[in-house]
C-alpha cells in the first residue's frame, strides 16, 4: 500500500532523477549523446613493474533507488556518495540479478548468473552444511587472492553460516561482519549488552553503531594495506531493516518529520560518512588513482525501510524495475572519465571481469562467467557485447528479460508483460498485446536461456531450531 499512497511522491521524484542526471550533465558539459561521440579515452595498459590497481566494491543494502543525490533523492543529502559517482561513471541502466538479497550477491561474487548453479533463494538462519553458496563456485575474491591480491570482507555476507560457506573459505584474508541476512546496527532500547560481531572465525563483541564499525574496519583495512594490492569487499548492511540509528545521526536529519523515513536518512547519513571517510583515507595515503571503486546496491527499495524507488516500478522481491534496478558508479580516478553518464544496460555480474581487466588479471580456469568486462561501455558508452539482460527468481515463478528498449516480464502462470523502458520506464503500460512477436521472440529467449539453469539447490527455509534464532553459529 505504500506505493499507491506515494503516487505523488514518486512522481516528484521522476522529476527528480531527471533533474539530478541533467544537473550532473550539465555541471560536466556533457550529455550521454555527446559521450559516444568523445574522443575514446586510450586504456591505460598496466606496465609490468606497476602497481596494480586496488578494488574496492561497496555494496549498499535494501536502499531505495531514488535514495541517493546522484538519482534524485530530495529530502535528505548523500554528499560523500555523490562525489565519488561524479569523479566516475554514473551506470542509470544498471541491475541486480535478483531482486533479493543473497542471490544477488551471488551472481556478483561469482560473475555467473546464480540460477546457473541454483543459488536463487535466500539461505536462512542456520549452519546446515548444504545451505549456503555451493564451493564449487569460485568467487571473485578467491580470483583476486590467487593474484596475488590480499582480500577483505566487511558487513553482511549472507551467502551461508556453515564454516566452508564463510568468507574466510571463499577467498577472503580477513573478515568482519555478520554471515546472516540483516542484523541490529546498535542494543535495543532496555537493552545494553553489545552486538556481537564475527572477526574471522570468532565471535567479537562491538561497541559502535554497527555502520561506523564497518567504516572504522575499512579504512583500517585500507591503511594497513597500503603498501600491497588490496581488494576490499565493504558489504554495509545499512539501509536494510531493522531501523535504528543513533542521536548523532538523526539529529543531522532535519526537516523530515515521519518517523521512520527520518531513521532511514539517518543511516544512509551514516553510510555516506563512512564513503566520505573511506575516500579521505585513500587521499592520504596517495591511492586515489589507484583505487578503483564500484558503488551499488543489491536490490531495489523494500517495503519496510521505508525507502523510495522514484519512478520505478513496485520494489525489492519484484522484477519490475523498482526491484532490480539499482544506482550503480565506477570511480577510478585516472584511468575512467570523470563526470560521465553511461546509459547501457549492464550487470553487477560485470565487476568480476571489469576488475580482472581493468588489473590485466588472469581468471581462475573453472569460472564459467555471464559478466562482461565493460570498461569500453564505461569510458564510451559503448554497447556490451550481449543482446539481452535476463531474471529468474522465486523458483522460476518470475522472470524478465530485457532487450535493448524493451523489458519482458513474466509472472507464474500470467501472461507475458511487455514495457518500453524508454518511453515508460515506470512499466506502467503493457504493450504485449501491440507486440505479440516481440513478445513471444522474448519469451521463447527466456526459454532458451533458461535451458542452463538448474532447480534451487537448497530449501527456502526450515523448521527454526532455537539455535537458528539470532545466535550466530561459529
Ligand atoms: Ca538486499
Amino acid at each position: 500500500m505504500k506505493f499507491l499512497d506515494q503516487t505523488s511522491t514518486r512522481r516528484r521524484f521522476v522529476r527528480g532523477a531527471l533533474w539530478s542526471a541533467a544537473t550532473l550533465l550539465a555541471s560536466s558539459g556533457l550529455s550521454c549523446a555527446q559521450n559516444a561521440q568523445t574522443k575514446p579515452l586510450q586504456a591505460k595498459a598496466p606496465k609490468s613493474n606497476a602497481r596494480k590497481p586496488n578494488v574496492i566494491v561497496v555494496l549498499v543494502d535494501d536502499m531505495g533507488y531514488a535514495d541517493v543525490g546522484f538519482t534524485g533523492v530530495r529530502d535528505f543529502t548523500t554528499p560523500n556518495i555523490d562525489a565519488l559517482a561524479r569523479d566516475g561513471v554514473i551506470c542509470t541502466n544498471a541491475y541486480a540479478t535478483a531482486p533479493v538479497c543473497s542471490p544477488s550477491r551471488a551472481g556478483f561474487i561469482t560473475g555467473r548468473y546464480q540460477t546457473r548453479f541454483g543459488h536463487e533463494r535466500n539461505p536462512f538462519d542456520t549452519d546446515d552444511p548444504a545451505v549456503g553458496l555451493p564451493v564449487e563456485q569460485k568467487t571473485i575474491a578467491d580470483v583476486m587472492k590467487n593474484n596475488g591480491y590480499h582480500t577483505g570482507a566487511l558487513g553482511k555476507w549472507h551467502l551461508g553460516q556453515a564454516p566452508h560457506f564463510q568468507p574466510n573459505s571463499r577467498g577472503f584474508d580477513e573478515w568482519f561482519g555478520f554471515l546472516g541476512g540483516h542484523h541490529d546496527y546498535m542494543p535495543r532500547k532496555g537493552e545494553e549488552a553489545p552486538l556481537k560481531i564475527m572477526r574471522n572465525r570468532e565471535k567479537v563483541e562491538e561497541k559502535e553503531y554497527l555502520t561506523d564499525a564497518l567504516t572504522r574496519e575499512a579504512v583500517s583495512f585500507v591503511d594497513r594495506n597500503q603498501q600491497q594490492p588490496f581488494f576490499l569487499y565493504l558489504a554495509y548492511n545499512a539501509p536494510h531493516a531493522p531501523l535504528q540509528a543513533p542521536a548523532k545521526y538523526q539529529k543531522l536529519i532535519a526537516g523530515i518529520e515521519e518517523p521512520n523515513r527520518r531513521t532511514y536518512a539517518a543511516m544512509m547519513l551514516a553510510v555516506d560518512e563512512g564513503v566520505g571517510k573511506l575516500r579521505t583515507q585513500l587521499k592520504a595515503l596517495k591511492l586515489e588513482k589507484d583505487t578503483l571503486i564500484f558503488f551499488w546496491n543489491d536490490n531495489g527499495g523494500a517495503t519496510n525501510n521505508s525507502s523510495l524507488n522514484g519512478e520505478l516500478r513496485e520494489h525489492k522481491g519484484t522484477m519490475y524495475e523498482g526491484g532490480v534496478r539499482v544506482p550503480f558508479s565506477v570511480t577510478w580516478p585516472g584511468h575512467l572519465p570523470a563526470n560521465r553518464v553511461c546509459d547501457q544496460p549492464i550487470l553487477s555480474l560485470d565487476i568480476l571481469p571489469t576488475t580482472l581487466a581493468a588489473a590485466n588479471l588472469k581468471l581462475l580456469a573453472e569460472m564459467p562467467l555471464d559478466g562482461l568486462n565493460i570498461m569500453e561501455t564505461l569510458r564510451n558508452n559503448q554497447a556490451p557485447a550481449r543482446a539481452r539482460l535476463y531474471w529468474r527468481w522465486n523458483d522460476g515463478k518470475l522472470r524478465a528479460v530485457r532487450e535493448g528498449r524493451y523489458k519482458w516480464v513474466r509472472r507464474g502462470g500470467y501472461k507475458g508483460e511487455l514495457y518500453d523502458l524508454q518511453s515508460d520506464i515506470g512499466e506502467t503500460k503493457d504493450i504485449a498485446a501491440q507486440k505479440p512477436e516481440l513478445t513471444a521472440r522474448l519469451d521463447a529467449a527466456y526459454e532458451e536461456w533458461n535451458k542452463d539453469n538448474i532447480d534451487p539447490v537448497f530449501p527456502a527455509r526450515a523448521k527454526a531450531t532455537p539455535k537458528d534464532k539470532g545466535e550466530l553459529p561459529l
